[in-house]
């Protein structure tokens, strides 16, 4: 599992393109240049896994040699291309015709500025990215290999950061390749849309699911500590206010400490089995008294992919943009759609769940609180409440089509609630969806979106677009631009285009 602390064992090469033509001299400073540029985004302290120099490439040979090793390593997630003098491409296309680790051309030089009162042909010669990269461009596009192309000079923050966020990317698909989604129970009886193919997620995103009986998480709480439930229920006092019937002396303390007992026993759970993403439901919750609220909210918090109601596709899918979002400030959660406020063009939808959302978007400080919950017949279960942080943010969902997975994303403006909602019990967002609620919301439908979705402030619209391009799905975007007939044509578009495919 890749989690922050592991990202030091992680790399992306960065390999540099030339050809003999020039000499030894000249190969000998595209290197150091190339060095040069490596050690400039590393000590930029804006990407968040360290990036390699490789030797300069030079034949097709060694080209081949060095991507087949580095689909080989379970350290490199990515490897970045930068052409710093022109290299033929067709000693490129072996390599890229088995191209198995996500790829960004760096379209950069070394040099920002053209030294206008010393350039000459030696120096045009050096430093001839401007055509190089148009000759690997045009292999790439010959073979039709999905790569990121990020245009600019490195030491520019805007290119740092599309770098950075690609890295992300990269990150995300190798910790979805070693993904394994542990699924307590199965999916809410009847509903069609949490539903899918197992294995053709594994063989499109590679995380595999597995079932287990909610009995074995129990078997788990049974072997909870009382030092270590004291432990996380102080943490809880720590970190959130909590409702007076829910602190020691209260007359509901033990549905706190129970809630902190199915935490500890959940996430030893995830870490014996080396799980990245788990999901619960209500209708499978033998031998436990309340549905995980608190739980999956704090394990969310740490970066466990979560979803309700058995959607597998939405907890390896949070897990997976839970790495997107690293070290990015911001939220990322397990969402859904749940209520509307229709007020014409400024109509809104209250996001939640039944319990489970996850702090990170909290505009503030959250109030742990209990309160009954009308379905699943069990004890009242444990939640932390709280709004969600206004701004900038994003729904996105990925569902099953039969013959292939759609991702679809709906660019959302979160608003402070313009009342109070004293009897509403859980963590929600409010939020403006783009370009209204008329539009998004049907073209949604007509993309078959579901209600489970992710929603991040961290995680951009590139982003997920980068994602759905590395695991060669669709993707659907509904922003400021979009119509329902435009979102109809790119279906329509996209269908030709997956089934001639
Ligand atoms: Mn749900």
């Amino acid at each position: 599992m890749i989690s922050h602390d592991k990202l030091s064992d992680l790399s992306i090469w960065f390999v540099t393109g030339s050809q003999h033509l020039y000499g030894p001299e000249v190969l000998d400073q595209v290197y150091d240049d190339a060095q040069k540029i490596v050690a400039g985004l590393n000590a930029s302290g804006n990407i968040p896994v360290r990036i390699v120099a490789k030797p300069v490439l030079t034949t097709a040979h060694a080209i081949s040699q060095t991507f087949a090793e580095a689909a080989a390593s379970a350290d490199c997630a990515g490897i970045i291309t930068w052409m710093h003098t022109f290299s033929p491409s067709q000693m490129w296309l072996p390599a890229l015709q088995t191209l198995a680790v996500p790829m960004l051309h760096l379209h950069t030089q070394y040099n920002a500025a053209i030294p206008w009162d010393t350039i000459d042909m030696d120096f045009m010669n050096l430093n001839q990215s401007a055509h190089g990269g148009r000759e690997f461009g045009f292999a790439a596009t010959r073979l039709d290999v999905h790569r990121k192309v990020v245009v600019g000079h490195w030491s520019e923050d805007a290119v740092q950061a599309d770098i950075a966020d690609w890295c992300r990317v990269a990150l995300a698909r190798l910790d979805a390749q070693q993904g394994r989604i542990a699924r307590f129970g199965d999916n809410m009886r009847q509903v069609a849309v949490t539903e899918g193919n197992k294995v053709s997620a594994r063989i499109v995103f590679g995380y595999s699911v597995e079932g287990y009986g909610v009995g074995d998480l129990v078997a788990y709480m049974d072997q909870v500590a009382d030092s270590d439930v004291q432990r996380v229920v102080a943490e809880y006092h720590d970190l959130f206010d909590v409702a007076a019937e829910l602190q020691s002396g209260g007359d509901r303390h033990e549905s706190l400490r129970y809630a902190a007992r199915q935490e500890i026993a959940l996430r030893a759970f995830l870490q014996d089995g080396g799980f990245t993403a788990f999901t619960t439901t209500f209708e499978d919750l033998h031998g436990l008294s309340q549905l995980p609220g608190l739980a999956p909210q704090r394990l969310m918090a740490e970066g466990y992919g979560f979803s309700g109601e058995g959607d597998w596709k939405t907890a390896a899918f949070l897990r997976a943009s839970k790495i997107m979002a690293m070290g990015k400030p911001g939220g990322t959660s397990f969402m859904e759609d749940y209520t509307y406020n229709f007020a014409g063009r400024d109509s809104t939808v209250l996001g939640a769940h039944m319990l489970e959302i996850c702090p990170s978007i909290a505009a503030g400080r959250p109030r742990i609180e209990i309160h009954p919950l009308g379905i699943g017949g069990k004890d009242d279960p444990v939640r932390a409440v709280f709004d969600g942080k206004p701004g900038r943010a994003r729904n996105a969902t990925i569902v099953d089509l039969g013959d292939r997975f759609r991702m679809i994303i709906n660019e959302v403006e979160a608003v402070a609630a313009p009342h109070d909602m004293p009897n509403l019990p859980v963590a929600r967002v409010l939020w403006k969806p783009m370009p209204d609620l008329r539009v998004a919301a049907g073209a949604w439908i007509h993309a078959g979106g579901a209600h489970h979705t992710v929603y991040s402030d961290q995680v951009t619209l590139e982003q997920f677009r980068d994602f759905a391009d590395l695991h060669d799905i669709e993707a659907i975007v509904i922003d400021e631009q979009a119509s329902v007939r435009s979102v109809q044509d790119a279906l329509r578009w996209n269908a030709a285009y997956f089934r001639l495919r």
